[in-house]
């Protein structure tokens, strides 16, 4: 016995299924979907409930989100210390900060409120290339308190600042050799931690209750509600150490009946040894779901732009700061593409600079010699520097990129200004040329980086609109649909998830999002007014 049969009506239904890209009726029985297509739907697979709830809103694919982190479900329970307006997984909304003055006088208040001294003070979501004048210092936090442990977190998850209490509790002197450790002109230690060697080091010393704290089920229901809120159905966790505990909690919350989200989490191949890391991905493998799917594998070559940590090409930075870090060295990077290429997993790295973008494509190159192998998708994630020329080898390549449009709004100016002036800056994220390339597009948000929503992605992508107002790079903007496309259909490609969700055709999961306005229709400029009013996943109806 097939079971029940119900079909949702909208005013429009935009399926990205080629072969009936505009409907009106979607059927659906035991998650997935069964039809697409007019009134006909209503008996043509016998009895049916009819749900019109949806009457006057338009359904889209559910958007997947290629590039975000499980971890922003965690960051609520730290101090938000960043330059923008941010919603909380529970709905508040919290005020940016616009100087140093703000941030202090926040971390103030909060650590007035700590009644246990021990307890370190941990924020996240720092921004300071948007500060003029000198930067924040150990000092500073010292100021807020000598005694306890302070951890101020870049919102690009680059770089940490922190007070002396935890730079003596780490093995940080004036005469440390550790690399990432910023000095001031005299050679003191300015408590800026940049990279993970070092960032590692410190997170350890504040114990559990540092930024690497692992994921529990409360945060994975936290992130959830988050990406549903904006009509993701699908979103990778792309960075994760997949511990013991951290898998157990993937495990037990996407088991929940009402878990609304399908998880793709990424091992940060670093946290093992080549063969340790191919053996934890055939474990995990085994337990795959349909809400849970473990078998990609994410390296990090190089660090952010606007923290001056992404590795550039000549000329450099624009403003004469000294070129980033590489986070692994050419020849191990080399090693591990190698590796993890031969055994058929794919691999998913991230490249800021596109000099970090250059050495990858590289890597790929003499892995793809030494063993051809069709349809890896191997994706460079953010690759936010690449020109002509990178595309079009990655392309020959048969790689895949996920540009982070994002960027555009939030540090678009610095951008222009300060990191690549006002040349480079206009092939920032450039979505068009890597259209024009050939390459299978995806855009993300990088959440916590900038906050997950996919329509939002999709409105930098299409307008390419700064914080300030100005358009940066008119060349590469693309068009609604080719957005669209980008966060449903093509992102689900860079996962090798095509065949399951992305679009609403027949034997997919019934995964949409249902909207208050066709983002095809709309001006460019509205599409991220638009409202969410519900996701539905594998079938259920999660209203807004
Ligand atoms: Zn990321």
């Amino acid at each position: 016995m097939p079971g029940p049969t119900r079909v949702f009506i909208a005013k429009q239904i935009v399926t990205m299924n080629a072969s009936m890209p505009i409907a009106t009726h979607i059927a659906v029985r035991e998650g997935r979907i069964l039809g697409v297509g007019g009134a006909e739907m209503l008996d043509a697979f016998g009895p049916a409930t009819r749900d019109d709830r949806f009457g006057g809103g338009i359904i889209v694919p559910g958007f997947v989100e290629g590039h975000g982190h499980a971890v922003d479900g965690l960051m609520w329970r730290n101090v938000y210390a960043g330059y923008f307006p941010r919603t909380a997984p529970d709905g508040t909304r919290h005020s940016g900060l616009q100087t140093i003055a703000d941030v202090i006088a926040r971390l103030r208040q909060a650590e007035a409120a700590m009644p246990d001294p021990d307890q370190p003070l941990i924020a996240w979501g720092f921004d300071p290339i948007y500060f003029d004048g000198p930067r924040m210092t150990a000092a500073d936090l010292d100021a807020v308190s000598a005694r306890r442990m302070i951890v101020v977190g870049h919102v690009s998850g680059h770089i940490l600042n922190v007070n002396s209490v935890v730079m003596a509790h780490a093995g940080f002197s004036a005469d440390s050799n550790l690399q990432g450790l910023v000095r001031d002109a005299a050679g003191a230690l300015t408590g800026e931690l940049q990279g993970p060697a070092v960032m590692g080091r410190a997170s350890r010393v504040t114990g559990d209750a540092g930024l690497l704290r692992s994921l529990d089920v409360p945060a994975l229901r936290d992130f959830a509600a988050m990406t549903r809120r904006v009509g993701v159905t699908t979103c990778t966790d792309l960075a994760n150490a997949l511990t013991d505990d951290n898998v157990a909690a993937l495990r037990a919350a996407t088991a929940e009946p009402d878990f609304p989200l399908r998880l793709v989490p990424a091992m940060r191949a670093r946290e093992y040894s080549v063969p340790e890391g191919l053996a934890r991905i055939a474990d995990l493998k085994r337990h795959n779901t349909d809400r849970l799917r473990f078998g990609i594998v994410k390296l990090v070559v190089d660090g952010s732009i606007q923290g001056f940590t992404a590795r550039l090409r000549w000329p450099g930075y624009h403003n004469g700061a000294p070129n980033g870090l590489w986070y692994v060295a050419p020849a191990e990077l080399g090693a591990f593409v190698a590796a993890y290429h031969a055994a058929g997993i794919q691999l998913h790295i991230h490249t800021n600079g596109d000099e970090a973008s250059e050495l990858t494509v590289d890597m790929i190159g003499h892995a793809l010699a030494a063993h051809p192998r069709p349809d890896h998708r191997h994706t460079l994630q953010h690759c936010q520097m690449a020109d002509e020329a990178i595309f079009r080898r990655m392309r020959a390549l048969g790689m895949c990129v996920n540009l982070f449009a994002n960027h555009i709004y939030y540090w678009g100016e610095q951008h222009r200004t300060l990191t690549m002036g006002p040349a480079r800056a206009a092939r920032l994220d450039a979505c068009a040329a890597a259209l024009a390339a050939g390459i299978p597009l995806a855009i993300h948000s990088d959440t916590p980086v900038t906050p997950v929503d996919p329509l939002f992605t999709m409105w930098c992508a299409v307008n390419r609109v700064t914080a300030a107002g100005n358009v940066l790079g008119a060349r590469e903007r693309i068009t609604p649909y080719q957005a669209l496309r980008a966060v449903t259909l093509d992102a689900a490609y860079t996962l090798h998830l095509d065949h399951a969700v992305g679009s609403l055709d027949v034997g997919k999961f019934a995964d949409f999002a249902v909207l208050d306005q066709n983002p095809l229709a709309v001006e460019p400029m509205a599409i991220h007014d638009i409202k969410v009013h519900a996701t539905v996943s594998g079938g259920e109806v999660f209203e807004n």
